[in-house]
């Protein structure tokens, strides 16, 4: 059949919406109509050409919407299932996803490399095969997805709101109560509250931290922070957020610093914010090329810090997708605050346009 995606020929050009052909579902495949899919940053990455992948690659990573179809194997799923794509499949049988760490799964090794698991491609364009995002290629009316990326989730969630839990809030939660562990009482800094770190204010919040402080250089960001459960915010660029973090901890500094900007300097800010014993998580992806990090080694020792990276929020899709749904339905996290603008498909140049110049928390694509 045909279907409309938006398809990235080569970077720096914009992403062209157009018809592709998609093959059915082979045996451990699905095929799903999306509802909603989310504008999140690591697309651009491609399109920016600082993170490599194969082209031409049909984007869009967070995805929600309605099983169609299934291969003849798939037991995990069937027609008319509402679900949620995850980002990165998880097969339930490699040493990460059974140490439970399934955002490491050895499968995610594909996630860039364009072709379906078995090698061979469901999207073609005139010119040849088209690859798939993450394997799910979600900025797509219809796609076909491996059945490990497919989580099923209750229907009475609107998927337009569920598309959110498939990156941004697993990523941006997760990384405060999966691999931070952050304790009730702590005090927090977050820099960055765009898509990631507007959902690491909200997790913070949700771990019972005392303090949560957001940096960030847009107050739209921050005063959108305040609503997700941020105690202080610092423009960055009138205020020093570590001279504040140290101000508001009698000098010692915070327990947690999260950095969701990606940038080596903001890394360094985030340790420098951080007192004894404290601990950094660097959430962001930082551009391939980007090396080293201002990082005194000495005080890493005297002040017994702790410094760790996170993909994914350490999440199990299976486990954390559903979970924090319900967790939404239970108004412990909120997913409404989250979607600042909607889009249709062809404007996905705009939406990307629109997140770059700081307008959204998260933009959203629906589907007719
Ligand atoms: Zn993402
Ligand atoms: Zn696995």
């Amino acid at each position: 059949m045909k279907t409309r995606t938006a398809v990235l020929y080569a970077p720096g050009e914009p992403i062209r919406v157009e018809e592709v052909e998609l093959d059915p579902p082979k045996d451990n495949e699905v095929q799903v109509r999306i509802v909603a899919a989310g504008i999140c940053h690591s697309d651009y990455h491609i399109v920016a050409g600082d993170l490599p992948a194969y082209l031409p690659m049909a984007l869009g990573h967070e995805g929600a919407g309605i099983v169609e179809e299934v291969g003849s194997k798939v037991t995990n799923c069937k027609p008319g299932d509402h679900v949620v794509l995850t980002f990165i499949p998880s097969c339930g049988r490699c040493r990460y996803c059974t140490a439970g760490h399934a955002n490491l799964c050895n499968m995610g090794a594909a996630i860039l490399a364009g072709p379906q698991l078995d090698g061979t491609f469901r999207m073609h364009s005139e010119q040849g095969g088209v690859g798939q995002m993450c394997l799910i290629s979600t900025f797509s009316e219809r796609t076909v997805v491996p059945d490990m990326s497919v989580v099923v989730i209750e229907d009475h969630y609107p998927l337009n709101r569920a598309v959110l839990v498939g990156c941004g809030v697993p990523t941006g939660v997760g990384a405060v109560t999966h691999r931070a562990k952050v304790v009730p009482g702590s005090s927090v800094m977050v820099i960055g509250c765009g898509g990631i770190g507007s959902n690491i204010v909200q997790g913070a919040a949700l771990a019972g931290a005392r303090m949560v402080i957001a940096v960030d250089v847009n107050d739209f960001k921050l005063e959108k922070a305040k609503e997700l459960g941020a105690t202080h915010t610092v423009n960055s660029t009138r205020d020093d957020p570590v001279q504040l973090a140290k101000e508001l901890t009698y000098g010692e500094g915070v327990d947690y610093a999260f950095e969701a900007i990606a940038t080596p300097a903001t890394i360094g800010q985030a340790y420098a914010a951080t007192g004894k014993n404290g601990t950094v998580v660097v959430v962001g992806l930082t551009p391939a090329t980007a090396e080293s990090i201002p990082i005194p080694p000495l005080d890493l020792v005297l002040f017994q810090k702790t410094l760790m990276g996170t993909l994914y929020g350490d999440s199990q899709p299976r486990y954390d997708i559903p979970n924090l749904l319900a967790l939404y339905h239970a108004g412990k996290i909120k997913l409404d605050e989250l979607v600042t603008r909607t889009y249709t498909l062809d404007q996905v140049n705009e939406a990307y346009a629109d997140m770059l110049s700081g307008r959204n928390i998260r933009g959203v694509i629906e589907f007719a």
